[in-house]
């Protein structure tokens, strides 16, 4: 240290603090970035790398970026992952003793950035806390840019699978937790598994009470419970913890944060990572784009607002009937009257992101434009809510009571701000004239003089002769006058010469610069003065920052609602029925994205009924490509889409609600992982066996594929087995295979059945007909389909050779022979597992004798059960 020099004293100093951030660090014109940091930005930023004397030996690898263009750099960096710090100087160069002071006074994360230029339309950008507390957790959550604020929590979770999908759901940009936490291995391969950007907190912000002050002191509040934090100290703390590295990032007032919305996870239907991959709700599978999506389907909302609102209720369907029924119905009424669908989205289509806005408003960095944009958007309000009040719909009528139309906002923007107005705000021209008294008076002299320079010019031609005289302005004289040389003769004593050009003289005279002091001293007074005004403008708007965002919410929620309704009127969908118990009965269903994609061929509707009891077990054979995996999804996406709210693909539809849908689609036939190992695949079913409730809806498609013929089958059969006896699950499933041997099954085992997707045999061809039946496929066609598919005719005759053969050998003379249900000795090896495995997880030094009492009797307990 001592060596540096003493500049690179004070960036050591400053790097010490902010050692995960790459730090700009302001030397003049540029943010220059040292060592590791400068190494890192040359790369992802493709700017030179350069070396400075530090004072040691070697020199310091260098890096910078000027500081006008920083912007432009800075959003690089964060849209590649990194944490920017940018450090100022923070005292004029000139009144500096020595070094100058610098601080850093601004950070810019990717889970925290607001530049709107750096942000998605559609796409919430959240920056999310966890605190842990033994087995209880609490989660706070935030999209800064739109100041949403979340929180839930967690109690007693024995293993930790459904925090992990909520936040998966949430798909925070930045995760924020305790510099403690950092060694939670269970935790921490989570979080290093799905690549998230980590940010480690001084556990003190995690301490009850300084988490507790931070809300309170945030929210200008007295106590947390008046928030509605009333549930969980450990939700308490993730939002204080988070709250406080908001507060650090920022460094501006949080002005906008006025509400903590705490929200029960389980009110939502859970989506695990590979059901919303495997369905498709925001995204395909292969190319992660929106289009071929569900969300591409749904979405026609006509606000920024609507399409992120769109984006949450897609991946967090509901659980209440009430709360499903008041979504349907709203859509319903949209669905009926044209005219107010029409009339609702064209307003709604003028309406700017005001969410954004809002915060530009906060982050100061909002200009005359955004207002006049902000005016365009609240101009309809009153129209949609008058409209609204009126609609024939309770849920229509409760929503838009909340809306607040703003009118005096609008008013305030409409009498102040200039129609056209630049981008700077310094400049002038954005603030009416009739605004504001002296703005008036002042831009009178400014035109008064204009008309004085023209008049002048007038007298001056005829006092001196000189016709082809004339005043002119530039920035180094003013105005002056200017005289072609064969003139130069006529010019009069007064005035005084300032330039000589090639082919003219420039002079001036004193009357002519007094005039001119008066014309630019209004000029200047007037954007000054304009600033002024429009800083008052933004602050009393700022102000009432609130209910704009009231209104933002309410704008957002309805043209979901709409969305819902255009979706389902231009795609003949219907209102489905819900019900609760347990059946699922579709009439015509349809692949709502298959139907969208428009192939050649026409998409053929089929039915579904599936219930808790007789028919809940499909096994669907049928030869590859007849449309198994459509089917599959087809029906969760109905129960999915009518438990968001909105119509479905089919002619009629009853569904009961689910508390969950697993999916699980065999190894091949999951390309995008890249992993598509068998382990992976085993890995998911896993994981239904344990968390399927008998309100789960349970898709399996090609189970077993990944690995031999009899593995496979083996596999498959046994968690049919598993699925269908275990009375705890009792889930509704649906599973697809190319295994006809499990067509045996029906009969065997209780609910189920066996449905397959009808193909037309002639002679050695095969067609599609897409529709299912009840019944097994007794063969795969797989010669057949090889054919359809272009293989040479010799392959195809002797691959036929060769399966007539094997099938002398069929196991399925085999099926017979094996045991209908588990066996005793299965049972013990399974009890046994379960008694090892809690004697693997404990580590006997860590417990008390009274606890090692209590393990002991519980074992005791377990291998006494029968
Ligand atoms: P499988 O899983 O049985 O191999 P897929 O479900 O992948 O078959 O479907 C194969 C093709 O058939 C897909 O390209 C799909 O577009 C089309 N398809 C599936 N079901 C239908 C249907 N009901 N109507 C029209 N086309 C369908
Ligand atoms: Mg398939």
């Amino acid at each position: 240290m001592a060596k540096l020099t003493p500049m690179m004293q004070q960036y050591m100093e400053i790097k010490k603090e902010y050692q995960d951030y790459i730090l700009f660090f302001r030397l003049g014109d540029f943010y220059e970035m040292f060592f590791d940091d400068a190494v890192t930005a040359s790369k992802v930023l493709d700017i030179t790398l350069t070396a400075r004397g530090c004072g040691l030996e070697e020199k310091a690898p260098l890096a910078g970026v000027p500081y006008h263009a920083a912007e432009g750099y800075l959003s690089k960096l964060v849209s590649a992952g990194h944490k920017v710090a940018i450090c100022e100087q923070i005292e004029d160069p000139k009144q500096a003793k020595g070094i100058v002071k610098r601080a850093v006074t601004r950070i810019v994360t990717p889970g925290t950035v607001t530049d709107p230029n750096m942000l998605k339309d559609s796409v919430n950008n959240y920056v999310l806390t966890v605190y842990q507390n033994d087995r209880h957790f609490g989660i706070a959550y935030s999209d800064i840019s739109t100041s949403e604020f979340k929180t839930t929590f967690f109690k007693n979770l024995t293993n930790l699978e459904n925090l992990y999908n909520e936040i998966l759901k949430i798909n925070p940009k930045e995760v924020v937790i305790s510099e403690s936490m950092r060694y939670d291995e269970e935790l921490m391969a989570f979080f290093i598994d799905n690549h998230y950007l980590m940010t480690y907190l001084n556990p003190i912000h995690f301490k009850f009470s300084e988490a507790e002050q931070t809300i309170k002191r945030l929210f200008k509040v007295y106590s947390t419970e008046s928030l509605g934090l009333t549930e969980s100290d450990d939700s308490v703390i993730a939002c204080g913890a988070l709250l406080s590295y908001i507060e650090e990032t920022q460094k501006v007032d949080l002005v906008h944060f006025n509400h903590i919305e705490i929200y029960k996870h389980d009110a939502y239907m859970v989506l695990d990572k590979f059901t919303r991959r495997n369905l498709e709700l925001s995204e395909t599978m292969r190319a992660h784009e929106k289009r071929g999506s569900l969300l591409w389907v749904l979405d026609k909302t006509a606000t920024a607002m609507g399409a992120r609102n769109l984006r949450k209720w897609i991946e967090a369907p509901l659980l209440s009937k009430t709360e499903i029924n008041k979504r349907l119905s709203a859509v319903e009424y949209f669905y009926e009257n044209i005219s107010m669908r029409q009339d609702i989205n064209e307003y709604l289509s003028r309406i700017y992101d005001l969410e954004r806005i809002s915060s530009k408003l906060v982050y100061g960095t909002v200009n005359a434009r955004d207002m006049l944009s902000l005016k365009q958007s609240l101009m309809y309000l009153p129209n949609i809510k008058r409209m609204l009040m009126s609609a024939e719909n309770e849920h229509l009528n409760h929503i838009i009571s909340e809306l607040d139309d703003l009118t005096d906002i609008y008013k305030l923007l409409d009498d102040a701000i200039h129609e056209d107005p630049p981008i700077t705000i310094r400049e002038g021209k954005i603030i009416k004239t009739a605004y504001n008294e002296e703005l008036s008076e002042l831009r009178d002299i400014l035109t008064n003089g204009k008309d004085w320079i023209v008049k002048l010019e007038q007298a001056e031609r005829e006092k001196t002769g000189i016709n082809s005289l004339k005043i002119k302005f530039n920035k180094v004289f003013g105005y002056f006058i200017e005289v072609t040389k064969k003139n130069v003769d006529l010019v009069p004593e007064n005035y005084i010469r300032k330039q000589t050009l090639a082919n003219a003289e420039r002079y001036i005279y004193p009357e002519l610069k007094d005039i001119e002091t008066k014309i630019l001293n209004a000029e200047e007074k007037i954007n000054v003065l304009e600033y002024d005004l429009f800083i008052d403008v933004k602050n009393r708007i700022l102000d009432q920052i609130l209910r704009i965002k009231k209104s933002a919410q309410v704008i957002a929620e309805i043209d979901t609602l709409l969305s819902f309704a255009i979706v389902s009127y231009n795609n003949d969908y219907t209102k489905p029925e819900i019900s609760t118990d347990g059946e699922i009965m579709i009439e015509n269903g349809r692949h709502p994205v298959v139907e969208q994609l428009g192939t050649e061929e026409l998409f053929v509707p089929n039915d579904t009924i599936i219930n808790q009891t007789d028919n809940r077990f499909y096994i669907i054979t049928g030869p590859n490509m007849a449309g198994k995996s459509t089917y599959l999804r087809q029906v969760a996406l109905i129960t999915l889409m009518a438990q968001i709210g909105c119509f479905i693909p089919a002619s009629s539809g009853k569904v009961a609600i689910v508390d969950r849908i697993f999916t699980r689609v065999g190894a091949s036939d999951d390309l995008s992982q890249g992993q598509s190992t068998f382990m992976v695949e085993m890995n998911e079913l896993s994981n239904i066996l344990h968390n399927a409730t008998e309100h789960s809806l349970i898709i399996l498609d090609e189970i077993g594929r990944g690995t031999s013929t009899y593995d496979g089958l083996s596999i498959a059969w046994s968690v049919v087995e598993f699925l269908s006896q275990n009375e705890e699950i009792g889930a509704k499933t649906l599973f697809a295979t190319h295994y006809h041997e499990l067509t045996e099954l029906e009969g065997r085992f209780p609910g189920v059945k066996n449905y397959c997707i009808s193909v037309k045999e002639s002679g050695d061809d095969i067609t599609f007909l897409r529709k299912i039946i009840r019944g097994g496929a007794n063969r795969s066609y797989g010669i057949q389909v090889a054919k359809l598919a272009g293989i040479p005719d010799p392959v195809i005759a002797r691959a036929k050779e060769i399966l007539k053969q094997l099938e002398e050998h069929d196991i399925n003379n085999n099926i017979s022979s094996i045991h209908s249900s588990m066996d005793v000795k299965t049972q013990v090896v399974m009890k046994e597992h379960e008694v090892v495995n809690i004697l693997k997880d404990m580590d006997v030094m860590k417990v008390t004798p009274l606890e090692a009492m209590n393990i002991l009797y519980d074992l005791v307990e377990r291998a006494k059960k029968d």
